[in-house]
């Protein structure tokens, strides 16, 4: 791959790495930064009922939102280690190259567009 796109698509991934990160951070601590590793925390657990009652009714809510972002995150990162392989860029099922135009609109895509 061209290393100008490639650059590119690296520093799309760097944005949406901070993006994550930061969303992340609105809902959950880190517990592994480096692998995209989030926990959803109670907060102020106190000893008011009904305190208790919006904090846990908050990780209710809280909780799938960060198991997406943080999904999301561990491809974005996975993606960025396969640039410094250097196995970035190519189907994992057929192992022929992702389209330059698919990477730019989805740059942690691990498949091409026909499988
Ligand atoms: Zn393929």
């Amino acid at each position: 791959m061209d290393k100008k796109i490639l650059d590119e698509l690296k520093n799309l991934l760097l944005k949406e790495r901070k993006d994550l990160e930061e969303n992340l951070e609105r809902i959950a601590k880190p517990v592994d930064k480096e692998k995209g590793d989030y926990e959803t925390t109670f907060e102020n657990i106190g000893n008011d009922r009904e305190d208790n009652t919006t904090e846990v009714e908050e990780y209710a809510d809280n909780l799938p939102v960060e198991i997406t972002l943080e999904k999301n995150l561990q491809e974005v990162i996975s993606a960025l280690e396969r640039i410094e392989s250097g196995t970035y860029g190519f189907c994992e099922n057929c192992q022929k190259e992702i389209g330059i135009e698919r990477l730019r609109a989805n740059p942690s895509a691990r498949i091409c567009i026909k499988c």
